[in-house]
């Protein structure tokens, strides 16, 4: 399998569809050069925080291709964080996973962290804001806590709990701690402002009681930290100099900073000790958050929790299956990782949202598979094409370059005989206008042969054609000077004694509509699945073909690309699917 080289495919856009923004010129580029050119910061250190309650999605590449990204380019350096502070819902199948999605799109990370490894430090960090006054212990329940929250334009109202004294805030957090309380009983609050005009300052909960086990320590707490509380820590206890998130965020950056600056952990080591002891590095420091747009794409969903509906249902044949968004079945699909980098590096980064065509996304596929994809010849529907004027038991092998473009791809031997397959619809009794390929009584080169004329259509009792009776014209040979005789059409063929039967899996986009979550149509976004999504049939391949590794990439001629299926492909028992056709045909429906 060639090895993955990101740097390599760093290579300016060429696609005129697109419009390419300068990754030089990027804003958060922008802010990073700033930063070290006027020495705030020294080395850049980024983080991708996904929460392992799933696989990660399209949409995820484009904040790992940014984070990684900003860290290779800049020589600093990014940590896989997992955001596992939602015990219930994560699961080390997702961590594992996670990993080697990352690694698969062409990344590797500075440190793996979990969020949970500081979940010492966030309680400690909590003590202190009680200990400061700044935060208290609130027994309103969830309903209650909305009622008095306000709305963006009435201020909230102070829960009657919020005047606790210290000391009782300090005895009933401790007591949350030791696990005295049932779930959601109490919450510990940071004390900001009730009449904030940004909700999220409205007294946030920073930490609640769930009796749950947790996949990275198990039973040992029964209190759980808030999202917000437990992402800024985190980012400051690994010394995050820029912290890069989706724009839903803007609005959450003032209790971030909050956080950061009335915890303070840089000024006071005791907090984190217990992450020295467990010997991780620790060097906190201020982090700056800075708001990027989600990549949405049509026809897609990036949502994990849909995502995991469809698995979860039975609707789609697992997290990797070929016509999931999420990395692994785009990989079991066959798009490349430097088609996906490709796509992201095209669009830029910058504060618009906007909803990608697929069709983009195709396009980087397909030119990074035009690039490095092998052509080899399959036939999908076959009709028998049989060459009267060679011996019935005619063999001989023929040489074909494995790239039209690229010589460094070498050549290949393909078996030739006297019957071939070639695709039933390379034929038509009645053309249609301005068809170019075979007839009765035309003529068509049969790719890397010769020019064969069709001389007898055989059908059966039931009229249907099963055979094409043809002569092969002996001047016309690849290699004789006869070979440049023009004809309009050539298609390709599959000796058929050499022909090795395959499963083929013929996939398509998974959702009927550009926007399936969009429910103004009075359709679930379930109801949008496009059940021609997924079609098994048969392919014939030249010997080259199915002898493919798993996940080995190919261009089978004239009719798309496709790769040797990652799990279930044997050179003995060939599966291959169908990663994109050679052109978009969405455009024209
Ligand atoms: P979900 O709500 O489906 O679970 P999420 O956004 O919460 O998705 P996380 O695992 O928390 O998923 O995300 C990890 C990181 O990836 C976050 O920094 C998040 O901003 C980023 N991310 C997630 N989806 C996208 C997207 N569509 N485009 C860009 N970045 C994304
Ligand atoms: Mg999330």
């Amino acid at each position: 399998m060639p090895i993955e080289n990101p740097a390599a495919e760093n290579a300016p856009g060429t696609a005129d569809n697109v419009q390419r923004t300068d990754v030089q010129r990027d804003f958060v580029r922008q802010i990073v050069r700033e930063d070290l050119a006027s020495g705030k910061h020294v080395a850049i250190r980024t983080r991708f925080p996904p929460e392992p309650n799933g696989y990660l999605h399209i949409g995820h590449a484009k904040a790992i291709c940014l984070n990684f990204g900003i860290a290779r380019e800049f020589g600093g350096w990014c940590n896989l964080r997992l955001d596992d502070t939602n015990p219930g819902k994560e699961n080390p199948e997702f961590v594992a996973g996670i990993k080697e999605d990352v690694r698969w799109l062409g990344f590797d990370w500075h440190e793996l962290r979990h969020a949970s490894d500081y979940f010492e430090v966030f309680y400690r960090a909590a003590l202190k804001l009680v200990e400061d006054g700044k935060a208290y212990v609130d027994d309103l329940t969830p309903e209650q806590m909305r009622e008095y929250r306000g709305t963006l334009t009435e201020p909230g109202r102070p829960s009657p709990y919020r005047k606790r004294s210290i000391e009782e805030n300090l005895d009933l957090f401790k007591r949350m701690r030791a696990g005295e309380f049932p779930d959601a009983s109490k919450t510990l609050r940071a004390k900001i402002d009730m009449a904030s005009g940004n909700i999220n300052l409205r007294d946030p909960a920073i930490y609640r009681i769930r009796k749950v086990a947790h996949q990275n320590t198990g039973d040992a707490w029964p209190i759980y930290p808030m999202y917000d509380f437990a992402h800024a820590l985190s980012d400051a206890m690994e010394g995050i100099t820029h912290s890069l998130c989706t724009l839903e965020f803007e609005d959450h950056r003032p209790l971030y900073d909050w956080c950061v600056d009335n915890v303070d952990l840089a000024g006071h080591p005791q907090l984190w000790q217990s992450v020295v002891d467990a010997g991780l590095e620790a060097k906190p420091a201020k982090p700056r958050q800075i708001e990027f747009s989600r990549l949405n794409l049509s026809y897609c969903i990036t949502s994990k929790r849909k995502l995991a509906q469809l698995v979860n249902e039975g609707l789609v044949d697992g997290w990797d299956d070929p016509r999931m968004n999420t990395l692994r079945g785009l990989r079991r699909r066959g798009f490349t990782p430097a088609g996906l980098r490709l796509l992201i590096e095209r669009l830029g980064i910058s504060k618009q949202n906007s909803v990608i065509d697929y069709a983009l996304l195709e396009n980087c596929v397909r030119e990074d598979l035009d690039a490095t994809a092998p052509r080899r010849m399959a036939v999908l529907d076959p009709l028998k094409l049989t060459i009267t004027n060679l011996p019935g038991n005619h063999e001989e092998t023929l040489r074909f370059a494995n790239h039209p473009k690229d010589e460094s791809f070498g050549a290949r031997e393909v078996p030739f005989g006297s019957t071939v397959w070639i695709e039933r619809e390379d034929f038509a009794e009645v053309p249609p206008k301005g068809f170019k390929r075979l007839v009765p009584d035309g003529e068509v080169r049969l790719r890397g042969v010769g020019i064969v004329k069709c001389e007898e259509v055989v059908k059966d009792a039931a009229g249907d054609i099963i055979e094409l009776r043809c002569t092969l014209d002996p001047e016309s040979r690849a290699g004789l000077p006869g070979a440049d005789r023009k004809v309009k059409g050539t298609i390709h063929w599959v000796s058929a004694r050499h022909a090795v039967v395959a499963e083929v899996r013929l996939y398509d986009r998974l959702f009927d509509a550009a926007a399936p979550d969009d429910e103004s149509d009075g359709k679930s976004w379930i109801e949008h699945i496009n059940p021609e999504a997924k079609r098994i049939g048969r392919g014939w391949l030249e010997p080259a073909a199915a002898a493919a590794e798993p996940e080995q990439r190919f261009q089978f001629e004239r009719l798309g690309y496709f790769v040797a299926d990652r799990v279930e492909h044997r050179p003995d028992a060939p599966v291959f699917n169908r990663t994109v056709t050679l052109r978009d045909t969405w455009s024209k429906r």
